[in-house]
């Protein structure tokens, strides 16, 4: 069996890291994990084919006699997570933890925008926020990183709390305590407990949170910290207001300087501001940091807009539950533009019990706002017709398609959300 610093040696040789047989590169060192359908032990051998230089395996029947660059440890999973600290412990720099219940990503995207301009950050890449993701991200920064930035996800209590003895960070924020992964956590209150586990860790390392005041559920913590990094009030570290979110957020900081986004929804001026909070921390100029977040575009499938024909479309597919469904129709059931408007809504999955109940909340919120049409899709969304009479209802994402290819639908803004499951962005092609 090897230790964890011989895994090291036979890491900082590596090129990379992975996991998956089909992104491996040449000279990557190949975990071999298991997955409630797949065993990677028996790609080990596949993975050098393919030009891995050493392979990570826990089970000795796959192993080589005679052959060094199989690696046999108790548990890969383990071994990778530990990898992942040992080597973490070697970087002597900030690492900044970024949890929440929605916006972790959007968060991490702006902040990386923002801190990028003054130091050689690395931010975890799309989504990859949990057991496994955390140490990929940790292992994919080297000696001239300068700064980590680490979205962490969570889907029951503990989770958290494991993530930050891999990764250490030094500071932390959580950008808000919703209504997501209801079914993992035993309701809300567990939930609470979940994300918190951050501010605990922090807190007994003496590191560094920034809160955002004016969300009651975090500000209610703030007397617990030593001395928190608060935003975005009057008064607080740093202080920045919303202009408008119409549909666009613009926003104005202390100087009274005013700043055009590109980012849909007053939701997100929160991830904006705690961009802005953490540059000036860092000690970025607040010119540099406003006009980073002023250019930067959202990505794939998170608030992307989408232009098809006479069409407006906001895309939100890439996932969806209660609160971020909730901010989302409210920012576009107050959005103009367009003649006429049509929202397609899919299923919230990982709710438990309340499935039911949080789907039915659908139908109230639509039924609110002047939207022309409405679109519910998948089994769960039915319970949001009860509240929502009039809309369509189409019992999975195929049976809408067909009906949008033959509507040939103009002048229309259109906003697509549900869960990652629905897959909903594949209804784009069909308006
Ligand atoms: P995941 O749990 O999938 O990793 P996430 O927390 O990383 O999600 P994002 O991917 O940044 O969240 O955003 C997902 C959606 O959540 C957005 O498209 C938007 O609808 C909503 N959202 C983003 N920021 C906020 C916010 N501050 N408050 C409420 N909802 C938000
Ligand atoms: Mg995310």
């Amino acid at each position: 069996m090897y230790s964890i610093a011989s895994l090291y040696t036979i890491y900082k040789k590596s090129s990379g890291v992975s996991t998956d047989t089909r992104k491996i590169g040449e000279g990557d060192l190949f975990f071999a994990l298991k997955g409630p359908n797949f065993n990677a032990n028996s790609f080990a051998a596949k993975a050098l084919e393919m030009g891995a230089s050493a392979v990570v395996i826990d089970e000795e029947a796959f192993e080589v006699e005679g052959d060094d660059r199989y690696v046999l440890v108790k548990n890969v999973l383990e071994a990778l997570q530990k990898l992942a600290n040992y080597h973490r412990k070697q970087l002597d720099i900030p690492f900044l933890a970024i949890t929440g219940s929605n916006g972790k990503t959007t968060t991490k995207e702006l902040v990386n925008a923002v801190l990028s301009k003054k130091f050689k950050t690395y931010a975890t890449v799309g989504n990859l926020n949990n057991h496994i993701g955390v140490p990929l991200t940790l292992l994919a920064m080297d000696e001239q990183t300068e700064m980590g930035i680490v979205e962490m996800g969570a889907n029951k209590i503990g989770d958290i709390a494991e993530l930050c003895e891999i990764a250490e960070p030094t500071h932390g924020l959580i950008t808000n305590i919703g209504r997501a992964h209801l079914e993992g956590f035993g309701g809300y209150e567990g939930v609470l407990r979940a994300k918190t586990e951050l501010y605990q860790y922090l807190i007994s390392r003496k590191g560094k949170i920034f809160v955002n005041s004016q969300n009651p559920v975090l500000a209610n913590m703030i007397k617990r910290m030593d001395d928190p990094v608060t935003y975005p009030a009057k008064g607080d570290f740093f202080h920045c207001e919303l202009l408008e979110a119409n549909p666009f957020v613009n926003f104005r900081t202390a100087d009274r300087t005013e700043y055009k986004t590109k980012m849909l929804g007053a939701y997100n001026f929160e991830n904006i501001a705690t961009a802005l909070t953490v540059g000036k921390f860092f000690g970025l100029a607040e010119k540099v940091a406003a006009e980073a977040v002023s250019q930067y575009v959202p990505g794939n499938m998170r608030s992307q807009l989408i232009e098809k024909r006479s069409n407006l479309i906001v895309l939100d597919a890439y996932n969806a539950n209660p609160s971020s469904m909730e901010q989302a129709i409210r920012t576009f059931g107050r959005m103009t533009g367009k003649p006429h408007k049509m929202v397609i809504l899919g299923d919230m999955y990982e709710l438990g019990d309340n499935a039911a109940e949080e789907h039915k909340k659908l139908g109230e919120w639509v039924s609110e706002y002047d939207i022309e049409k409405v679109c519910f899709t998948g089994e769960l969304t039915q319970n949001a017709l009860l509240k929502a009479p009039r809309a369509l209802y189409f019992p999975d994402p195929f049976s809408l398609r067909n009906w949008l290819a033959d509507s040939q639908l103009e002048d229309h803004l259109i906003l697509i959300k549900g869960s990652r499951g629905m897959k909903l962005e594949g209804l784009v092609e069909f308006i």
